[in-house]
């Protein structure tokens, strides 16, 4: 499932070849995806110009000259590719649909966007700009993990009352947007925090901590999706997945790679989802 820098991967590339152009055509080949898309959506995007895109948690938003935004969600296996050759980048002729091509826009400068689903858990809708912030998929998001309102004096304040474990909190996206389950086990590595401690059980010193290792983490996600982009461009167009190395995340039985801890990594099941974490370093 993309995760948080994966979806900023994905904006990054798509921003290009969409801000500041206007859609010429747009082939909408189903119905729905997770839910019915909006009425008329490609009347609605047909000859609108793109003036932006911006990213509020995992979802991608277009702001169109119509004063509606398209939001794009990618869900479990949504894909996003490009061909055409706008801005010169692109040397891909545009394939012919394929069955799990779901979306396809078409540019005024030639390039083509293609939404791939196989899985359909993605989404798209169309909602007004000027309240987007009360759409109903967005409206109760918790603040952006890299953005100021999200600080140590909030997560503290926050945790306090929270008596499940930090995991699970952390996953909570009320508390902070597109968080997901990778990046909160390396996370907590990095901090030498357990996931199965209760997070108002940890001491405002260390909760502090959390802060910045969120911020590295997925900043540091985000500079490898960067410099992934210009190889996918050559490649085959798609965005979205690249090739990262994790920590601890699914490295069950390897050494711990803290500076002097002999510990191994251990795998435990909180929520249905797989923890990954070192028994020797984190507490
Ligand atoms: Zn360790």
């Amino acid at each position: 499932m993309p995760e948080l820098p994966e979806v900023e991967t994905v904006r990054a590339g798509i921003d290009p070849v969409m801000s500041g152009a206007t859609i010429k055509r747009a082939d909408v080949r189903r119905p729905d995806l997770r839910w019915p898309f909006p009425a008329r959506m490609a009347e609605r995007l047909t000859g609108a110009k793109v003036l932006g895109l911006r990213r509020r948690s995992k979802y991608i938003l277009a702001d169109l000259s119509t004063s509606e935004t398209l939001i794009i969600h990618l869900g479990m296996s949504g894909r996003i590719l490009i061909s055409g050759d706008a801005l010169g980048q692109f040397h891909h002729d545009h394939p012919a649909p394929e069955k799990h091509d779901h979306v396809v826009i078409d540019m005024d400068n030639g390039a083509r966007i293609t939404f791939n689903d196989p899985r359909r858990f993605g989404a798209m809708d169309l909602g007004d700009t000027a309240t987007l912030e009360d759409h109903w998929l967005i409206k109760d998001i918790g603040p952006e993990p890299l953005g100021n309102t999200f600080n140590e004096a909030y997560l503290i304040e926050r945790l306090k009352t929270r008596n499940s474990p930090i995991k699970t909190v952390l996953l909570d996206q009320k508390l902070v947007a597109g968080l997901g389950n990778i990046y909160v086990c390396e996370v907590l590595h990095r901090t030498g925090i357990s996931p199965v401690r209760k997070a108002s059980r940890i001491s405002s010193k260390r909760t502090a901590t959390l802060v910045p290792a969120i911020r590295t983490v997925l900043g540091e996600a985000i500079a490898a999706g960067g410099s992934s982009l210009r190889d996918y461009k050559q490649a085959d167009g798609e965005l979205g997945y690249f090739q990262h190395t994790f920590r601890v995340y699914d490295r069950e039985g390897a050494p711990c790679p803290t500076p002097d801890c002999t510990g191994q990594i251990a795998r435990i099941v909180q929520s249905g989802r797989s923890s990954f974490y070192c028994p020797s370093c984190q507490r």
